[in-house]
């Protein structure tokens, strides 16, 4: 027992797919329900009556027919997922995908079948995909900040051109390496932290920013601002990480820095700068028990120098005092200027014996420097008057201060140009005092 030709002909119509049939010079002999809703024609107003090359966009039922010929797809008299279009009764063209077959009868050929299915939606979505894929592409290409990713075993996926050109690297030459390559040795273990902290927060958007060094190709270094966005996919992790380059804000931020606690006529530390470097010389002090000293120095009747000769030239004696100073101590010692003309040392691990030494050699070599505030005129020298205190326990800043300041006066009124500490005050003091003398 067999089919009918009836029920194979209903079985056509209600295949989901488009079909129709057509004698050799295109009539349409058979037209499906699919094929009605997808092109918009009643089979009634196409059997007989128009020609299957009108379904085709110019040339298009030339190219299908071509094809089928061919042996390109699926074989001589076959097509197979050929992916063209054909136009809607009411103009609009559909992207297919058809399949054909010529028929034969009795070894003769009489005419075509084809199946087809409207992949109109597919395309769009193909397109839209495309589309934001380059979009993206776009944005990721031009971004000033440079973008990684790596996946779980921290080899690079992706790095765009600002991430070549802030590490040094040449274009598609970070692909596949090590993420760790950037990292400096130092992080070590501490990296993982540093991982885990920067892409904490929302999953889907950047972690929280740190500011990292990462390594050159070169192999220097530079300073950035670097957050991670972490996807998990399956059991597929990727980071990228966003990174920006802040090393000239750095190198800004340390200039002004540097400037806030300099004085600028001397280029010595400024007093503002004093308390906090004092502070930490005397916790040190504290907790070490080795002892430092302070030196006061005040120049010698600079008000007669300066009402002499000008402001300007005093400028330049306070210069030529701040440029013997930076020569004159051990790296380790800070100079300041305290204002006007007065001008402070800290001297760590030094009693006042080796104070006494520094502020002695200070004083002679300011004594031997020779001034010319009048154009042809004699030289003119000028002195300074030292005052040194040492630290002992107890004490705070301000008596250590204090006392120098003391010693200071002391060596001023004992007729200047001299170095008086306040230990050897002290013990003169005390030896006055004593009943017995
Ligand atoms: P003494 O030996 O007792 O220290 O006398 P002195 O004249 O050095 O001391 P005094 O404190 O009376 O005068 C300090 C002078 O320093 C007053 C001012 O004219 C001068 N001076 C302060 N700051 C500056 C400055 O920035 N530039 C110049 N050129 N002079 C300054
Ligand atoms: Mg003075
Ligand atoms: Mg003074």
């Amino acid at each position: 027992m067999g089919f009918s030709p009836e029920f194979f002909e209903k079985l056509l119509h209600i295949c989901p797919e488009g079909v129709i049939g057509n004698d050799l010079d295109g009539n349409i002999l058979f037209f499906n329900s699919s094929a009605e809703r997808l092109l918009g024609y009643s089979r009634e107003e196409v059997i007989g009556r128009i020609n299957v090359s009108s379904i085709y966009p110019p040339g298009g039922a030339r190219e299908a027919k071509e094809f089928l010929y061919s042996e390109e797809f699926g074989g001589r008299g076959r097509l197979l997922d050929f992916e063209t279009e054909v136009v809607h009764k009411d103009g609009k063209r559909i992207p297919i995908r058809l399949s054909c077959t010529l028929l034969h009868q009795s070894d003769k050929e009489v005419g075509f079948v084809g199946f087809f299915s409207d992949i109109s939606t597919r395309k769009a979505v193909e397109r839209g995909f495309l589309e934001s894929e380059k979009r993206f592409r776009t944005i990721v290409e031009t971004a000033g900040d440079a973008i990684i990713s790596f996946d779980g075993n921290r080899t690079i996926q992706m790095a765009n051109r600002a991430a070549g050109e802030m590490l040094e690297y040449d274009k598609g030459e970070l692909i596949g390496k090590d993420f760790m390559l950037l990292v400096p040795s130092r992080y070590g273990t501490s990296w993982e932290e540093v991982e885990r902290y920067s892409t904490s927060g929302n999953a889907s958007v950047a972690g929280k920013t740190v500011e990292i060094v990462l390594l050159r190709k070169t192999g220097t270094e530079i300073t950035v601002q670097m957050s991670m966005a972490e996807k998990i996919t399956g059991d597929e992790k990727i980071v990228t990480a966003i990174i920006r380059d802040i090393s000239g804000r750095k190198a800004v931020e340390e200039e002004l820095r540097i400037l806030s606690i300099t004085d600028t006529l001397t280029r010595l530390y400024n007093r503002r700068h004093f308390n906090s470097i004092a502070q930490k010389e005397l916790d040190r002090a504290r907790r070490t028990r080795v002892v430092f000293s302070v030196l006061l120095a005040d120049i010698d009747e600079f008000k007669k120098y300066n009402d002499t000769y000008g402001h300007l030239e005093g400028d330049r004696v306070l210069t030529a005092m701040g440029d013997l100073m930076l020569n004159n101590f051990r790296l380790m010692d800070s100079c300041f200027r305290m204002g006007g003309e007065e001008f402070l040392v800290l001297l760590p691990e030094s009693g006042v014996v080796g104070a006494m030494v520094a502020a002695e050699r200070l004083r002679i070599r300011f004594s031997e420097l020779e001034f010319n505030p009048l154009p042809g005129g004699t030289p003119v020298t000028l002195t300074v008057s030292i005052g040194l205190s040492e630290y002992h326990p107890g004490h705070s800043l301000d008596d250590i201060v204090r006392y120098a300041d003391m010693a200071m006066y002391t060596a001023k009124n004992e007729g200047r140009n001299r170095t008086v500490s306040y230990e050897f005050l002290r013990n003169r003091m005390i030896r006055t005092s004593d009943p017995a003398r």
